[in-house]
């Protein structure tokens, strides 16, 4: 067993802070990346030791793996955590470190080849006996064949990027004459994004959930699961509110998807964090849906409601040591929401949005994590992922973990930035929400309940002579409120006492 003393982190922003917390606990030196356009971010200086990148497109910095390896060799690192996104599903990269003599905070290359495509880990998992959605994931990608097979799995078929993340290349085909149009789509929005236009089809599942299953791998053998997140609530195929354990399961269907998950970590020998995600649909059967090998961005849901702390078994496992508990040892305990905070505008069409932020804020309620990379004064750039924050929320029950998770939001308010912040409190207040009605279409279905409520004349004269009432007023935080935001109405929301 080699113990790491110095980790150089391959990423940014919260994730990048998120390692250093773990490591600064565990004793292990850090060493930070940034671009010169992101001086002044706190992830620039809150390592150890912090290198530039320079500037320019990300594959001159962040995906520079040439460039990062050198600063880790040259700083006299013994281990490279690569976050999430970027390097981290890269097996040239992870081939790269380990062949150097430093130490890849993930799982082996082999691994990573395996399971990063969604084409070759379904045919993988077939062989291991996990249920895959019914589709095609075969070499011919000739349009006339695709149709074909199209049709044999029946429509609506999904037309997926073979190497496709954060929802891109993918499109959903209602019938046949819409075929070639979706299928050039997606090759194109797939060779934009990942440089390979290979695609596979799938039936597309009516009314899903997505419940993903964490899972822990040590070298020696021992494949742990630490239980599922449902992350169903989703805008374009992506994430914005996630949640554990998931309103949908019971322990008898919590027992077949984790042995499932099992059944894949073990038949490809995993090593490290990684999550599988499943489809399930409203007959409860569930299907495998792609396999990511890495920390995920809703990691912290399950060290909530685990007690665990994922950086940390990471590390340990990528150190070569055992996983220090066995599976009965493991509980849910209570309920844990995370909610995703963009710099968007859900009012324009989720418009990104930059600017400068004026006060974050904090909450004092128990239980409440936020993992944010930005600081007060810092500004917002279209050059990198608009995620804000992650405001996470930890109660006894899902209704008490909920409440205060809304709580929290009138406390977290990123002034000066417009967010999706009362969007995602009225998700978490909507009855439908609380009912556990959450399918992959939630926020189309309730589109209408989810817009904001107009306000009335007098509501809008009240709120503006209360922010200038505010600005004559004795209380700090509410002046630096009102003199901050560019609407009043971002500014009150924030108070609940308006
Ligand atoms: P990505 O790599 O972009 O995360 P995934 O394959 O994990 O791609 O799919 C992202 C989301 O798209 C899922 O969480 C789900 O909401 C939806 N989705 C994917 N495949 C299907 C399918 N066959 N039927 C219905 N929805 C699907
Ligand atoms: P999940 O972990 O659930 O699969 P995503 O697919 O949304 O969630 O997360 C991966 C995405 O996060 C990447 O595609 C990238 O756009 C984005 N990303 C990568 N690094 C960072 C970072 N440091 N901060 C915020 N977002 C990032
Ligand atoms: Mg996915």
């Amino acid at each position: 067993m080699k113990k790491i003393k110095k980790i150089l982190i391959a990423n940014r922003g919260e994730i990048a802070l998120r390692v250093i917390q773990t490591a600064r606990e565990l004793g292990i030196k850090t060493v930070t990346l940034y671009t010169e356009e992101e001086k002044g971010l706190p992830h620039c200086t809150a390592g150890d030791e912090s290198f530039s990148l320079g500037s320019g497109a990300l594959k001159d910095t962040y995906l520079n793996q040439d460039k990062i390896l050198s600063i880790a060799k040259a700083c006299g690192a013994d281990a490279i955590h690569p976050g999430y996104g970027f390097l981290s599903e890269k097996s040239s990269f992870a081939k790269l470190v380990t062949s150097s003599g430093l130490i890849f905070i993930g799982p082996s290359p082999e691994s990573i080849d395996l399971m990063g495509d969604k084409k070759t880990s379904k045919i993988k998992i077939q062989e291991l006996g996990v249920p895959s959605i019914p589709g095609y994931h075969g070499e011919n990608q000739e349009l006339s064949h695709l149709k074909k097979e199209a049709k044999k799995i029946g429509f609506p078929v999904l037309v997926k990027a073979s190497a496709g993340g954060g929802g891109k290349g993918m499109r959903i085909v209602e019938k046949e004459e819409e075929f070639e149009a979706a299928l050039e789509g997606a090759k194109r929005e797939a060779l934009n994004a990942f440089g390979d236009d290979t695609v596979l089809l799938e039936k597309y599942i009516t009314s899903p959930r997505h419940i993903e299953i964490q899972v822990m791998s040590d070298s020696h053998g021992n494949h742990l699961h630490l239980f599922e997140r449902e992350c169903s609530i989703q805008r374009r195929y992506q994430k914005i509110v996630e949640e554990s354990p998931s309103p949908a399961v019971t322990n008898d269907l919590r027992a077949k998807m984790t042995a499932a998950a099992l059944k894949i970590t073990r038949g490809i020998n995993y090593l490290g964090a990684g999550t599988i995600e499943l489809i399930l649909d409203t007959d409860g059967q569930f299907y495998f849906l792609e396999m990511n090998t890495r920390l995920q961005v809703e990691h912290p849901v399950t060290e909530m409601v685990t007690g665990l702390d994922l950086v940390a078994l990471q590390i340990l496992v990528a150190e070569g040591g055992v996983l220090p508990f066995k599976q009965e040892e493991l509980k849910q305990k209570g309920h844990a929401i995370e909610v995703r905070l963009y710099a968007e505008d859900p009012d324009n069409n989720f418009l990104p949005s930059i600017g400068q932020i004026k006060l974050i804020g904090k909450t004092s309620l128990r239980n409440v994590r936020l993992d944010s990379g930005y600081l007060d004064g810092n500004d917002i750039s279209i050059s990198f992922d608009p995620m804000l924050a992650k405001l996470i929320a930890w109660g006894e029950t899902r209704d008490l973990a909920a409440d205060k998770l809304n709580e929290a939001l009138n406390d977290v308010v990123f002034l000066g930035v417009r967010t999706n912040r009362d969007y995602l409190k009225r998700i978490l207040t909507l009855p439908e929400y609380r009912q556990g009605l959450t399918f992959t279409h939630f926020v189309k279905t309730y589109e209408e309940k989810l817009k904001p409520v107009k306000k009335s004349k007098e509501e809008l004269a009240l709120a503006i002579a209360a922010a200038l009432f505010n600005k004559q007023g004795p209380t700090s935080q509410a002046s630096a409120v009102a003199v901050g935001p560019r609407d009043p109405w971002i500014a009150l929301n924030g108070f609940r006492n308006i």
